[in-house]
């Protein structure tokens, strides 16, 4: 049962018939790992508080810097220095403190990455780097998780979701791209550059659909990746089609 402040903090989701008080429980039982407080980590768990999904995971090493703050808006100026996941978790408290935030302040590894997704219900990747990206993609798949996954350049950003433990037609990322490029060849965020609110675009969307996976809303962005261009301000699907040869998901 919803308390009467529950019934008015959600209203604009309980008025609506696809979500209704069935879909505002189910996102406060709800349980999301979100990888990385940063530019696209940072819509992600403040959408995702605000809504009120019940228990959010933080993953993050990383402490707040100065060159931080001009995308990634979960952080503010005074918590320079601090860690991230400890910012993010105060910064969560003020918007919606009906939320549990669980932070883990550390960086994921084949080590530590399948005992946590374990933990949680879906995982959103907001991470920077393809190591981290290729790791959930396999832990994910292997303990059937649905992974919301996105990546960014300077003025682009992709997006789909993976859910290849469902099978066929269902691809996961290495069906994509197999293996991750040299390390040297591909530009970060911190040394690249961004136009900040790209990052926000991005992050935004896949909140939107990791709300979407967990109401069981619309169309799953499963088996399509989204491209967005912010300099054409254009929006591009591509299929993406399940690899029967697929190192992770493959039959073999
Ligand atoms: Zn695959």
């Amino acid at each position: 049962m919803l308390t009467e402040a529950q019934f008015e903090r959600y209203a604009r989701h309980l008025i609506l018939e696809e979500i209704g008080e069935e879909g505002q429980a189910r996102l406060m039982a709800s349980r999301v790992l979100v990888v990385g407080a940063g530019g696209l980590g940072s819509p992600l768990l403040l959408y995702l508080a605000a809504a009120g999904v019940g228990t959010l995971g933080v993953v993050d090493d990383d402490t707040v810097d100065l060159s931080n703050l001009q995308r990634q808006v979960v952080h503010p100026t005074q918590r320079i220095g601090a860690l991230k996941v400890e910012s993010a978790r105060e910064t969560l408290a003020a918007v919606n403190p009906e939320i549990v935030v669980e932070t883990h302040a550390l960086r994921l590894d084949a080590s530590n990455a399948a005992a946590l997704v374990a933990r949680y219900d879906l995982v959103a990747d907001g991470s920077d780097n393809f190591a981290t990206r290729y790791l959930l993609n396999d832990v994910c798949f292997a303990a059937r998780r649905t992974l919301v996954g996105a990546a960014l350049s300077p003025f682009d950003g992709q997006i789909s979701t993976f859910k290849a433990y469902l099978g066929p037609p269902h691809p996961c990322y290495r069906c994509l791209f197999r293996e991750p490029p040299p390390p040297d060849l591909v530009p970060r965020c911190e040394t690249a550059g961004i136009l900040g609110a790209v990052a926000g675009v991005v992050g935004t969307l896949q909140a939107t659909e990791v709300l979407k996976e967990l109401l069981g809303l619309g169309e799953s962005l499963s088996g399509r990746l989204l491209l967005y261009d912010a300099l054409r301000t254009g929006f591009h699907k591509i299929a993406l089609p399940r690899d029967p040869d697929c190192p992770t998901c493959g039959a073999g």
